[in-house]
């Protein structure tokens, strides 16, 4: 078996993806960088490379059953292994015309949004984990947001985006205690607020400190938290 360990990063052509492609990277990872646009990915995969990281492009749309097992089959290929998934791609949806006020939701935004953000991060994790099984110390990741948090409810109604997360937080709880006599550990994470094309680069975050919560997750030793949802300052209630 390759010797080094291989991350897969969902969503990383761009935003906290790239950013945690890139600090993984700077650990030593092999990154497959998950992307679905070939132009974007192989410029992020340039990029990457530019910068001294270990860095492969695969295709990935979270909202393809066929594409993930594709990915899968491809990071088999180039190396054989893979220690730890990111589940980072995510949308927000639309919110013209009251989309994600409760009162006048579109349920087909809705459906839209948890097919990428909920469904996405299950595809993509069930395809990746014959691979995961096979790794000493595997790792997954979901990148969550305190919006999806009960406890907190902060930032504006969005009636799809933020129960998608919430339902993310569920399901994470679900395949840690699945997984718990294994030796994979599954938490979710919050970036904070974070200027990225997401937020119209209106936040006072950087894509670095907000990849470094999946950075810090995506490495925690043997005897680390499971099920949890931490941001950099540590437990989210929720
Ligand atoms: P971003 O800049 O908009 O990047 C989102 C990434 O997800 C892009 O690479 C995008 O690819 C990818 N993506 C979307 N749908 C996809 C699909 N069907 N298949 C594959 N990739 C897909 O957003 P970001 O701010 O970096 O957000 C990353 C994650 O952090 C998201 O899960 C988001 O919910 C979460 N988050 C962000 C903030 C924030 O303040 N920014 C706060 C809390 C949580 P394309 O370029 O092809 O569209």
């Amino acid at each position: 078996m390759n010797n080094t360990k291989t991350a897969l990063v969902t969503g990383a052509n761009k935003g906290i993806g790239f950013a945690i492609a890139q600090g993984l990277g700077a650990l030593g990872f092999t990154v497959a960088v998950g992307a679905r646009d070939a132009v974007r990915r192989a410029e992020a995969v340039e990029k990457l490379c530019a910068a001294g990281v270990d860095a492969f492009g695969v295709a990935l749309d979270v909202t393809s059953d066929e594409s993930a097992a594709a990915a899968a089959a491809a990071i088999e290929e180039t190396t054989g292994r893979l220690d730890v998934l990111v589940n980072n791609a995510g949308i927000s949806g639309r919110i013209d015309g009251g989309a994600q006020d409760p009162t006048t939701l579109d349920l087909d935004l809705v459906r839209n949004v948890l097919d990428t953000n909920v469904f996405g991060v299950v595809r993509v994790t069930n395809a990746m984990l014959p691979l995961l099984r096979r790794a000493e110390s595997p790792r997954i990741v979901n990148m969550s947001s305190s919006m999806g948090s009960l406890a907190l409810q902060p930032g504006p109604v969005l009636s799809a985006y933020a129960p998608s997360k919430t339902f993310l937080n569920g399901i994470t709880t679900q395949y840690a205690r699945r997984l718990a006599d294994t030796n994979i550990m599954v938490n979710a994470g919050c970036p904070g607020h974070v200027a990225t094309d997401f937020t119209g680069f209106n936040a006072p975050r950087t894509p670095e400190q907000g990849a470094a919560i999946a950075v810090r997750l995506a490495t925690l030793p043997d005897d680390g938290p499971r099920g949890g949802f931490f941001d950099d300052e540590g437990v989210v209630p929720w």
